[in-house]
C-alpha cells in the first residue's frame, strides 16, 4: 500500500473506531434519527475532527490523502458520522484560510465538538445556482444586519454557529456575496423543523431563518464580496471528502455481501458458488477500488498544489454513482432480506443516494469535467 506510516496509522485508528464504536450503533441511529453526541465526543477525543487543521491552530495538520482515508473508514462505519467529519473539515479549512486570529480561536472548540457548526448556502430559490441567494447582510454602523432564510442545512437543528453566505452588494453578482459567522442562539435566528430524510438519518438537517440579526464587524469572514470565491475554493476538498464517503458506503456493502454470500444456501450450495452472485461481488470490488484510486489521486493532487478541479469532480461523480449502483448490488446479493429494514445493506442503499446530490450534483460534476476538458484539453 502506498500510504506512508503516519497515514496508515491514522487509517488504522479510524478503522478501529468505525468497527468498535460506529458500525454497531448505525442501525439504531438510522432508526431513531438521533444526533449521536456521545460518538462525536469520543471521536473528538481520538482526534478525528479537523484532521487538516495545522498544529499551530490546535489540529494534527494531516494532508488531504489522510483526510480522504479517514472519511472512507468512518463512512464504512456509518455515513452520517463521516458527514459530520466532512462538515467540520470544510468549516475548519475556511477558517484556517480566511479567519482572523480571533476567528481561528474558535477552532479548538469546533474540533472538540463543543461548538457545533453549520455551512449555510442553500435557499429555496438557490440550490445548484448559488448566485440566486436572497439572504442579505446590510451594513449598519461598524456591523451588519442579516435577513433571509436557508434550507436543508446539515446540523441546523443543533448547531451553535452558522457560516452563512449572504448578499452584501445586490448589484455585484457573484462578487457581491460574503460569508458571516453567525451565533445561531442570537435574537432573530429561528430554526425550522428537522427534515426526515431517505438516508443518513442521524444527520440533522433543517432550515434557518434570520430576521434583523445584528452582527458585529468581526462576524465577517475574510473580505466582503469574496464569499462566493471562498466557498468555491473549498469545494475541491469537499468533493474529495464526499467521494471518499461514498466509497466507504459501498465498501461496507461489499463486506456485508461477501459475508452473506458465504453463508446463505440455496439449492444446497452457498450462493457464493453461483456465477451470477460472483459477478455481482467482483463488479462491486473492482468499482470500489477504482473509486478509491480516483479519490486518492485527487487528494494527492490537492496536496501537491496541482490543479485538482477535474480530478475532484471525477472522483465525486464516479464514487457517488458507483455507491448507488453497487449498494443496489449488495441488496441484490441479499435477495428479499436486503429490502427489509434492519439489514445493513438496505440502509446503505438509502445512505448512498445523497452522494449524487449534495456537494454539487453529479450533473454539475459532469459539466465541470467537460468544461475543464474544453479549457485545458483532453490530456491535461
Ligand atoms: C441531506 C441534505 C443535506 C444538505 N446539506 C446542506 C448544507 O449543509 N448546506 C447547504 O448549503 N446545502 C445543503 N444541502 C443542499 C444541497 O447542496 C442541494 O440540494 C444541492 O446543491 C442541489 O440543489 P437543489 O436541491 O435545489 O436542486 P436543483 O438545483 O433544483 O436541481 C434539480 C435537478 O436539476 C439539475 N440541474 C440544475 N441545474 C442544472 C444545470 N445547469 N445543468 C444540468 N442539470 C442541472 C440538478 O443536477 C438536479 O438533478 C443539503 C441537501 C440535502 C438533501
Amino acid at each position: 500500500m502506498y500510504l506512508n506510516e503516519m497515514q496508515a496509522q491514522v487509517r488504522d485508528t479510524a478503522q478501529a473506531f468505525a468497527d468498535e464504536v460506529i458500525r454497531p450503533a448505525a442501525e439504531a441511529l438510522d432508526r431513531e434519527e438521533r444526533f449521536p453526541s456521545e460518538i462525536y465526543d469520543e471521536m473528538a477525543k481520538v482526534g478525528l475532527f479537523g484532521v487538516g487543521v495545522p498544529e499551530s491552530l490546535g489540529g494534527p495538520g494531516f494532508d488531504t490523502l489522510t483526510y480522504a482515508v479517514v472519511m472512507e473508514e468512518l463512512s464504512r462505519g456509518y455515513a452520517s458520522i463521516a458527514d459530520q467529519c466532512g462538515l467540520v473539515e470544510l468549516i475548519s479549512t475556511l477558517l484556517v484560510r480566511h479567519g482572523t486570529e480571533r476567528q481561528t480561536g474558535m477552532l479548538p472548540e469546533i474540533l472538540a465538538m463543543k461548538r457545533k457548526v453549520a455551512y449555510c448556502i442553500t435557499e429555496p430559490e438557490a440550490g445548484t445556482d448559488v448566485s440566486g441567494i436572497r439572504t442579505t447582510a446590510e451594513k449598519d454602523g461598524d456591523g451588519w444586519v442579516l435577513n433571509g432564510g436557508k434550507i436543508w442545512i446539515h446540523n441546523a437543528p443543533v448547531a451553535d454557529t452558522g457560516f452563512v453566505l449572504a448578499r452584501t452588494d445586490k448589484a455585484a453578482g457573484n462578487r457581491g456575496m460574503s460569508i458571516f459567522i453567525v451565533d445561531l442562539h442570537a435574537q432573530g435566528v429561528e430554526r425550522g423543523p428537522k427534515e426526515h430524510k431517505m438516508g443518513q438519518r442521524a444527520s440533522q438537517v433543517g432550515g434557518l431563518s434570520f430576521s434583523d440579526v445584528r452582527l458585529g464587524a468581526d462576524a465577517l469572514l475574510g473580505e466582503a464580496g469574496r464569499g462566493f470565491h471562498m466557498m468555491m475554493s473549498v469545494l475541491d476538498k469537499g468533493r474529495v471528502g464526499i467521494a471518499a464517503l461514498a466509497t466507504g458506503i459501498a465498501q461496507a456493502g461489499l463486506e456485508a455481501a461477501v459475508e452473506y454470500a458465504g453463508v446463505r444456501k440455496q439449492f444446497d450450495k452457498k450462493i457464493a458458488e453461483f456465477q451470477g452472485v460472483q459477478w455481482l461481488l467482483a463488479d462491486m470490488a473492482k468499482d470500489i477500488e477504482a473509486a478509491r484510486l480516483l479519490v486518492h489521486s485527487a487528494a494527492v493532487k490537492i496536496d501537491q498544489g496541482l490543479d485538482a478541479t477535474k480530478a475532484c469532480s471525477m472522483a465525486k461523480c464516479f464514487a457517488g454513482d458507483m455507491a448507488v449502483a453497487r449498494t443496489s448490488d449488495a441488496v441484490q446479493v441479499f435477495g428479499g432480506s436486503g429490502y427489509i429494514r434492519g439489514f445493513e445493506v438496505e440502509r446503505l442503499y438509502r445512505d448512498a443516494k445523497i452522494t449524487q446530490i449534495y456537494e454539487g450534483t453529479n450533473q454539475i460534476q459532469r459539466m465541470i469535467i467537460a468544461r475543464e476538458l474544453m479549457k485545458k484539453g483532453a490530456r491535461a
